[in-house]
């Protein structure tokens, strides 16, 4: 089964014109280290000679998806991957490849071609993980950088460093917060906190909301949490709201924004008598942790409310047995939340 992805004017090696060709993707098997790998292929085709063809840059490009598919297979990393680990550093393919002692090339093979052994999979993952580990590497091997392009690569990393810690130390907060909701129950909708959920269900519903601001994605998360308890009998993320004036509010929400902070941007406007925090989302949308039907409901929510302002919202919650049951402060249980109405 292959699919039209688009159509270019090329260079058609098949009848030696410019035209337009067709370009289509499949799904493919390829042996890579004796073993079979599924993936993604490419090629193009020529309508005016009935011929597909691949050029060689589209190969290149296959045989990368197919080395890829066998990484992840074996639990490597991917080149986009190790390209991305690099360029959180700041650094090109040679410094890379220098601050962790290897040849010039190394860095540029595995981000092209070469298979990279457990060894050296292993070293880029800890480096990936833990910038204190990139620095220890940075001064074992000082005298591959000049003076000046040692500091900008020192202080790069021990910003990552400072960062990666305020963050960690973010995370612990909110946990304690949530230590009475450790195990599933009616409070968390039968789901332990989870916050690479809450984090990819912030960054997604500030991604597709076209007016956002933090009272609204609030109310966006709470409906979300529940919509999806009402279809699946768990919730997405594992918050626990808490029944506010103004509507449902998950507990640690300020540490919790904070923590969101590499997903989205907050700015404060200023009003006559009151600042709103407008969000908005940044960087490529990460969905990594949410499955398909999780994305269904958010895109539902979405929809049902985009429209709507806070205050709007913030009335038809007020109608919802889930608020109406329950008093100012107080937990609102799933069972009450899943019996949201239908949108
Ligand atoms: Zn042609």
């Amino acid at each position: 089964m292959a699919n039209l992805v688009k159509k270019i004017n090329f260079n058609c090696p098949e009848c030696d014109q410019n035209h337009e060709v067709e370009v289509y993707e499949q799904k493919t098997q390829s042996l890579i280290e004796g073993t079979i790998v599924e993936h993604k292929e490419t090629y193009y085709y020529c309508p005016i000679e009935d011929e597909e063809f691949i050029p060689a840059k589209v190969m290149n490009q296959n045989l990368l998806e197919a080395r890829d598919a066998y990484r992840i297979n074996i639990g490597r990393l991917t080149s986009t991957e190790i390209r991305n680990i690099r360029k959180m550093y700041g650094l090109s393919q040679k410094e890379f490849a220098n601050l962790l002692g290897w040849g010039d090339v190394t860095v540029q093979r595995y981000e092209s071609k070469t298979i990279q052994d457990e060894t050296y999979d292993q070293k880029m993952k800890l480096v990936f993980e833990n910038p204190q580990i990139a620095l220890t590497e940075l001064e074992k091997h000082a005298q591959k950088f000049d003076t000046e392009r040692y500091l900008e690569i020192y202080q790069k990393i021990t910003q990552l460093i400072k960062k990666k810690s305020l963050k960690y130390h973010k995370e612990q907060i909110i946990y304690a917060s949530y230590v009475d909701f450790n195990k599933p129950s009616d409070s968390n909708g039968q789901t332990r906190l989870n916050l690479d959920k809450v984090n990819n269900v912030i960054h997604y519903l500030a991604h597709c909301s076209s007016r956002l601001y933090k009272v609204k994605l609030m109310k966006l998360l709470w409906y979300s949490d529940s919509l999806f308890y009402k279809r699946f009998d768990k919730s997405i993320t594992g918050l626990v709201y808490k029944h506010l004036p103004l509507g449902a509010v998950p507990i640690a929400h300020e540490d919790i924004l904070d923590i969101s902070s590499d997903y989205i941007n907050i700015h404060e406007e200023f009003y006559e008598d009151y600042i709103a925090y407008r969000i908005e989302s940044k960087n490529p949308i990460d969905l990594s942790s949410l499955s398909r039907q999780e994305i269904d409901v958010l895109n539902e929510v979405i929809q049902k409310f985009d429209k709507l302002g806070s205050k709007k919202i913030s009335e038809y919650m007020h109608e919802e047995e889930a608020y109406l049951k329950t008093h100012d402060n107080q937990i609102i249980p799933f069972s009450l939340a899943g019996k949201i109405r239908e949108f």
